[in-house]
């Protein structure tokens, strides 16, 4: 065997200061589905950390399409869409995902970090810029990035705040937001952001990644619970990840938008055209979100967020005003949201803690996530236990300061 490289310096300087701010990261490894039942080690725990919050990530009819999808057109998508990989599955969701949310036309993008990523560096230059909330999604701050475009981010969902940007800014350009936002859970005023996009002639882009499936009349997210169609929000991301239970990501938007992105969203180009199987197991979903099933489905999870909400309200905990899947108890600093969420494996609760830089600093927390796929004795588990743990944090809070 050959010698292992010397590893450089910088590199494990890095790694041992993660360490030393309780904010080293480590993959772990599900030896089963999602929710509600994870096993993980050889351990059974219910998981409260996925997004998978119609449990339709395991659902028989999404197994059962992406099966018979690959039997008939396979499971590589083989080249990018504009090459050959554009195939009858995909052009069946596009058009599906475009007459349910009621725009002229959908692309597909393999992840929805890259469908961001591809349609703000289309749309934003150097003289376009681009103004984002504070908290927006990762792959939202690097498409400005990667476009080159003057970043500007405004107060949490302050709008006073955007319009103090927009009438600085010299240049319109891309006005854009997380719908439901991803840590918190609360919902950006839409109709508010639109409506100074519209004053302001900026154009305006919201990623619906938590809302898409869970809310709204159909499931059509945030888009119907704040009256928005395709003329007052132009641009709209969605992703597969999460309520829908597979993956990738697509952009609703007109045609002149899909044209231009066709030829000019680099992450669209130059990729690989998701698998056939997974588009085919992706319009199940949709076909189940839009369904009975799928409204009796977000109806037991709108029960088990009011049921989690009620629970804790008795607790000493901080809860951010949130009515959807994404519950965070803020715990403030790393070391204790670790202590914590091991805490909870032992009473069988699997709940990642989320520490910064996907936070802000201070404001480490268990991002509990619900499911229709939990029943109400696994929430009920999960309210105990936190009751149980929180409780005891509190207590030795005060014993070590005494008030
Ligand atoms: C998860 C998420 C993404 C990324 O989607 P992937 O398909 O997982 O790459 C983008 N935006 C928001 C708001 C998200 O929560």
């Amino acid at each position: 065997m050959k010698p292992a490289s010397k590893t450089p310096d910088w590199v494990l300087a890095a790694l041992e200061e993660r360490h030393q701010q309780n904010l080293m990261r480590r993959t772990i490894t599900l030896e089963s589905p999602q929710v509600p039942h994870a096993q993980i080690a050889s351990q059974d725990y219910t998981a409260f950390c996925s997004n998978d919050y119609l449990g339709l990530a395991n659902h028989p009819s999404l197994i059962k399409a992406m099966n018979d999808t690959a039997e008939t057109y396979g499971v590589g998508g083989g080249s990018s869409h504009l090459v050959c990989g554009h195939l009858a599955p995909h052009q069946a969701l596009e058009e599906a995902l475009a007459d349910w949310l009621g725009y002229e036309r959908v692309m597909l993008f393999s992840t929805g970090y890259m469908a961001n990523l591809g349609v703000i560096s289309a749309l934003a230059d150097k003289n376009r810029p681009v103004v984002q909330d504070k908290l927006n999604h990762a792959s939202l701050i690097d498409g400005a990035l990667l476009a080159q475009a003057p970043l500007r981010r405004y107060l949490h969902g302050d709008v006073a705040s955007v319009q103090k940007l927009l009438t600085k800014s010299s240049a319109a350009g891309l006005l854009v937001t997380d719908g439901v936002f991803s840590m918190d859970g609360d919902i950006a005023p839409l109709a508010e952001l639109s409506q100074l996009a519209n004053q302001y002639d900026w154009m305006f882009m919201v990623d619906d990644a938590h809302g898409l499936g869970c809310l709204g009349e159909n499931g059509r997210g945030c888009l119907s619970l704040e009256g928005l169609d395709s003329a007052s929000l132009p641009i709209l991301v969605g992703t597969f990840g999460k309520a829908f239970g597979t993956a990738g990501a697509f952009v609703a938007t007109s045609h002149d938008y899909a044209d231009y992105l066709t030829q000019f969203a680099r992450p669209y180009v130059y990729t690989t055209a998701m698998s056939p199987a997974v588009a085919g197991a992706t319009l199940a979903s949709l076909q189940l979100i839009q369904s009975v099933e799928g409204q009796e489905r977000r109806e037991k999870l709108a029960r088990h967020i009011s049921y989690f909400r009620q629970r804790m309200q008795s607790l000493p905990v901080e809860l951010i005003p949130s009515n959807t899947a994404i519950q965070p108890v803020v715990i403030g600093d790393s070391k204790t949201a670790i202590a914590i969420s091991e805490q909870l494996k032992t009473l069988g609760i699997w709940c990642t803690a989320i520490r910064p830089p996907t936070v802000p600093v201070g404001s480490a927390r268990l991002r509990i996530t619900l499911s229709a796929a939990h029943s109400d004795e696994d929430l009920m588990l999960l309210c105990d236990s936190l009751e149980k743990v929180l409780t005891a944090k509190l207590l030795s809070a005060k014993r070590l300061n005494p008030m």
